[in-house]
This record gives structure tokens, C-alpha cells and sequence, in this order.
């Protein structure tokens, strides 16, 4: 297990320093929230595709392993290579071997947040492989060496000047400018030239139709279909979740993603990939990645149902407040929050304990999966397990106590009182990391059960 170095509170803790990006990364969350409700709103049948996705996606999982060897076999008769990693490791192996194979030193790759999971550009990079990002978000966080820090808006925390600094450090546009459509065309001049020159692409799947061993790629740049139709090795990665039976149910999937990502009706490409064109090699890379651990766990199974359409992160208080890097984990947010644990449990500790269980994301959730329950779950894993913080522990033994019996309340709540009236400063100091970032309540003189006493006679 890796170590952890800064837990959720502390890299929110540095991002909250500035107030100004914090309300903005809020009202441009928020934004997108509204814009989904509205998008929402205009269907009248949007409860009954939640509905029907949410059954299509437990009706996959309780057949995963029929369904990837009905689709492993169609696609192999479409004439894609099927390979299949265990973790990251082994699809980070496969990767590199294919392009060694053909002796090609540069890829170019897009929206795939698996790889981004997989640390695959490290890899590469370590092994002389350059890879370019060509999702635009995607492309300033590479630039800036930064992973991103959310699945469909990988560069929201970043403001317009920032992004005109970065371009200028590293693609020499002219100082201080930053007006989004001059970056814009600057960055597509450029990757058109990264497109045409390179000779192999790697996307991620969406969805992989497993009657017909196709897979849909949804962008809105294009810049999936760019490089993979001018590659002349295309390899897609995909995790084992991201199967659906038929042709047929992919209608609703679509709706449901663009419209929960961004209040859009359809992302601007849904593209499909079914066989190589002529003179073109196809791989398709089936990844575990953890996936079937969290299978097995019937608490938090529902989460692999997740089409990663990041509304869940754009209503949550915690992330829009925090930021995405704050969860120090390739999927922020509360869906992150569920599957990191699966991943390491001791190193994700601190993340499903970073949400206020408000119950926005379940609402939002466009498969209806109960994130805020699993979360609260997770918690008492957790700590079952013996890997909450020590401090979180005692805490919440200390109220346990404290709320045992009529007695201890009250005797608890009566030195809480005292302190806070007489020396506020024993609990307002900067060692109360309660009080670092919130003011602390004014006490009453007494409880409201010394008042009923009181007064009750009256
Ligand atoms: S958990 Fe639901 S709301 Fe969150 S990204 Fe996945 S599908 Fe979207």
C-alpha cells in the first residue's frame, strides 16, 4: 500500500487559501448543475431512462462475465486484437509493447481517464515513449504537470490567465494573453500537427456494445476520431464495467450522459468503432483494474455502474468548495470517494468522510446509484478496519460516551458551557482544527433542560 502524504482536509486546506478561485470554482460547478437541470427538466421521461439505465447496468453486472466474453468474441471476429490486464501494471506492459512492436516513439491519446488511473504517460515517458493529451483540458494539465482534477472538466480549477501563462511558458504564445478563443485556435493549430504526425492513438471507451463488439468514444473536440482514424495503430482501453448488452440500449445512456455532464442533449461526437479501416491494427484492452474486487463487495457494487458523467461532482458542497486535486485520487468527488477505498484503503481513508451525506449526488446520478449512502458505509468499514485517523477515532468514541447516558450529557454539556463562556481560548486557538477554519457558536447559559426545569412549573 502506498503512503499517504496529505490527507483530503490539508490539500483542501491549500486550496482554500484563495477565496477568490474557490467562489468561482463553486459558481462555475454550479453553473453546470443548473444547466443539467434545466437539460433534465425538458424531458418528461427523464425519470424512466434513470430508471431503465440503472436496471440495464445491474442486469450487466450480474452477467459481467458472460457479457465481456460475448463481446471479447465479437470483437475479435471485427479483427481487434482483445488483450486483458489485471491492473495497471499489465495494461501499461501491453501498451508499450504493441508500439515497440512497430517501432513507434510517439502517441497520441484522449479521453481516457483509465489510463490517467493507470499512471500510463509516466510509463511511456520513463520508456521513451512521447504521448501528447489531445483533449484541450487534458493538454493544459499535461503542460502544467498536473493530473486532472475532474473527469469531464479536467482543467475547471484553472482561471483563463493561468491557462494563457502556461501556454506561453510552453507553446510561446505572445505574454498576458488569455482570451479563450485565441488559446483555443493556437492549442488545434498545434495538435493538428501532433495529429498528423503521429502514428499510433489510444482512446477510452464510453460504452462497448457487446452483441456487436463495437464501442462508442463520446467528445466534444472531435479529437478522439482525429487520431484515431489518422493512426495507423489504434488502441482503445476500457474498464470491464463499461459494457451494454445491445445496440438498442445505447439511445438511453446517451441522453443521459451529455445531459447530467454539462446540460448538453448529445455530446458534439459519438463515435463508433467496430473494425480496422484497411492497413490499420486495432487493440482493445480489457482492464481490471480492481473492478471485480468491488463486485464482490455487495455494499459498494452499484458504484461500477457509474458512466462517469461528473454530475455527482459538480452538486457536491465538499468538491465545488475543495477542488479535485484535494482527493488526491484520479476520480474525484463522491463517486472517487467510493471507488478509491476499493483501490487502497488505507491510503483513501480520508475520502468518504469528505462529504456532508447531503444526498445531492444520488439525486443527480443519471443511474441512480446511491452514492451518499455507500459513503456513509464506507465510513463504518473504515473504521472497522482500523483506518480512520486516530484523532477522528477518539473523537467519535469520546461522543459516543458523551451521549451514553442522560448523565454524561449533561454533565459533558455543562463543562462545554463553562469553557467556552469563561476561557474561550482553550477551545479558539489554532490547535482546534475545527475552529482554523470556522467561528466558534456562542454558548447559552444553560441547556435546555435546565430551562424546562425552570420553567415548566410556570
Ligand atoms: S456516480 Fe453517477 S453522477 Fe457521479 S459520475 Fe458516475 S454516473 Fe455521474
Amino acid at each position: 500500500m502506498e503512503k499517504v502524504e496529505k490527507d483530503h482536509a490539508a490539500l483542501a486546506e491549500e486550496f482554500i487559501k484563495d477565496e477568490e478561485r474557490v467562489d468561482w470554482h463553486d459558481g462555475a460547478l454550479w453553473w453546470i448543475r443548473q444547466k443539467r437541470d434545466m437539460a433534465a427538466k425538458n424531458i418528461p421521461e427523464w425519470e424512466a431512462l434513470r430508471e431503465a439505465a440503472s436496471q440495464i447496468k445491474n442486469n450487466v453486472l450480474s452477467n459481467l462475465h458472460d457479457y465481456l466474453l460475448e463481446f471479447e468474441a465479437n470483437v475479435t471476429k471485427n479483427g481487434i486484437k482483445v488483450h486483458w490486464a489485471a491492473d495497471a501494471e499489465e495494461h501499461n506492459a501491453i501498451v508499450y509493447s504493441i508500439l515497440k512492436e512497430k517501432g513507434i516513439e510517439q502517441m497520441v491519446k484522449s479521453k481516457s481517464m483509465l489510463t490517467e488511473e493507470c499512471h500510463l504517460n509516466e510509463y511511456l515517458i520513463e520508456r521513451g515513449i512521447d504521448v501528447i493529451n489531445s483533449d484541450l483540458g487534458e493538454y493544459i494539465q499535461q503542460l502544467d504537470n498536473e493530473p486532472p482534477s475532474h473527469i469531464v472538466l479536467p482543467c475547471i480549477h484553472k482561471r483563463k490567465e493561468e491557462i494563457g501563462e502556461i501556454f506561453h511558458e510552453h507553446l510561446g504564445t505572445e505574454k498576458g494573453v488569455s482570451d479563450p478563443t485565441t488559446l483555443t485556435r493556437f492549442a488545434r493549430r498545434h495538435l493538428r500537427n501532433v495529429f498528423v504526425t503521429r502514428r499510433a492513438a489510444l482512446t477510452g471507451v464510453n460504452f462497448a456494445v457487446a452483441a456487436t463488439g463495437e464501442y462508442v468514444v463520446c467528445t466534444n473536440e472531435g479529437n478522439a476520431d482525429m487520431g484515431a482514424h489518422l493512426s495507423e495503430v489504434q488502441i482503445a482501453s476500457m474498464g470491464i464495467e463499461k459494457i451494454i448488452p445491445q445496440k438498442k440500449h445505447l439511445g438511453i445512456f446517451l441522453r443521459l450522459l451529455a445531459r447530467s455532464a454539462t446540460g448538453q442533449p448529445i455530446t458534439i461526437y459519438s463515435s463508433h468503432f467496430k473494425k480496422p479501416r484497411e492497413g490499420q491494427e486495432m487493440h482493445l484492452i480489457l482492464v481490471d483494474m480492481g473492478r471485480s474486487r468491488q463486485l464482490g463487495r455487495p455494499d459498494f457494487r452499484d458504484s461500477l455502474k457509474c458512466i462517469r458523467c461528473g454530475s455527482c461532482m459538480n452538486t457536491c458542497p465538499v468538491y465545488r468548495k475543495s477542488g479535485g486535486l484535494s482527493y488526491h485520487n484520479t476520480v474525484a468527488g463522491p463517486i472517487g470517494a467510493i471507488l478509491a477505498p476499493n483501490l487502497d484503503m488505507r491510503k483513501h481513508a480520508d475520502l468518504p468522510f469528505a462529504s456532508t451525506l447531503c444526498g445531492s449526488c444520488s439525486n443527480v446520478c443519471p443511474v441512480k446509484i446511491n452514492i451518499h449512502e455507500q459513503l456513509y458505509k464506507w465510513r463504518q468499514v473504515i473504521v472497522q478496519e482500523g483506518y480512520a485517523a486516530n484523532t477522528k477515532v477518539l473523537g467519535i468514541k469520546a461522543m459516543a460516551w458523551t451521549l451514553s447516558s442522560p448523565t454524561s450529557y449533561s454533565t459533558i454539556g455543562k463543562a462545554g458551557r463553562w469553557v467556552l463562556n469563561n476561557i474561550p481560548f482553550a477551545v479558539n486557538n489554532k490547535f482546534n482544527p475545527w475552529y482554523r477554519q470556522r467561528d466558534m457558536p456562542d454558548s447559552p447559559k444553560e441547556s435546555f433542560g435546565e430551562w424546562y426545569a425552570k420553567n415548566e412549573k410556570k
